[in-house]
């Protein structure tokens, strides 16, 4: 595909439950590289929008491409090969297994002709990556909430996405793991080339770090742009940020 092809295109999705529109005609790109924030109340439908891109659910209507590929209706585990990974706004961790373990997860689903010894490999790197090296050998479950939303960053980053989705994240992070975490996120793109969608309320980190935002409100898109463009937007402030 071209540069300019985005790495992904959500275009016109709408997914009903029932009677209930979650997403209602949403359209939006993200490019290669980019920090793209996906924001808005709650309730407005953004991890719906990543079942949507995910493959966790079928939208009603439109359409999925990643990289220019159409990938609407495709199964998680298939979007996967395309290099999206994500992560889930409620922690989807292996309790019960230490670090290593769950890392390895991630690993193997992208390394299935590779040998133990690569999926290792890449294992300890992503948590050297994640500042989880010192974590390895504990069990999951008992470590603090903070290195337990990294673990979950990085099953989802040991299959080398092209693209990574996070779920709010930040949320019970104290300061010093919003900034750590924040410079994760950077070094996953700079040293990767990955580029992230990111649903969080945390706004400052938002602000900072976004390169781009898309605001929804009742399953539409109610602004995008620049973090400062957003956070002028008289419609945004009404919605979301003034409250
Ligand atoms: P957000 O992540 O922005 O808080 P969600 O995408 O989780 O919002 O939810 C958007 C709307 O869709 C909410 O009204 C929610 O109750 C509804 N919803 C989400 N998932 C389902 C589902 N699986 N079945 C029925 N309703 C759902
Ligand atoms: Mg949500």
């Amino acid at each position: 595909m071209s540069i300019q092809t985005p790495l992904l295109r959500a275009a016109n999705l709408t997914c009903r439950f029932g009677g209930l529109v979650a997403v209602s005609d949403l359209s939006f790109e993200l490019n290669r590289g980019e920090i793209l924030g996906l924001i808005g109340p709650n309730g407005a439908g953004k991890s719906t929008t990543f079942n949507l891109i995910s493959g966790f659910y079928k939208p009603t209507s439109g359409e999925v491409f990643i990289d220019g590929v159409n990938v609407t209706g495709k199964p998680a585990e298939k979007i996967c090969v395309h290099g999206l990974a994500r992560t889930f706004q409620h922690s989807s961790l292996m309790r019960g297994m230490t670090v290593r373990d769950n890392v390895l997860i991630g690993a193997i689903g992208s390394l299935r002709r590779g040998s133990h010894k690569a999926r290792m490999v890449r294992t300890e790197e992503t948590a050297e990556m994640l500042g989880l090296s010192d974590y390895l050998d504990e069990e999951a479950g008992t470590l603090p909430h903070g290195i337990q939303r990294l673990v979950s960053i990085a099953i989802a980053f040991a299959t080398r996405p092209r693209l990574l989705c996070l779920d709010e994240p930040l949320t019970g992070l104290n300061q010093t793991e919003v900034i750590n975490t924040l410079k994760v996120f950077e070094r996953i793109r700079t040293e990767h080339g990955a580029s992230i969608l990111l649903v969080e309320h945390n706004m400052k980190a938002v602000m900072q770090i976004c390169d781009r935002i898309v605001v929804l409100h009742h399953g539409k898109k109610l602004a995008t742009g620049s973090p400062l463009d957003v956070r002028r937007d008289e419609k945004v402030i009404a919605a979301y940020l003034g409250t």
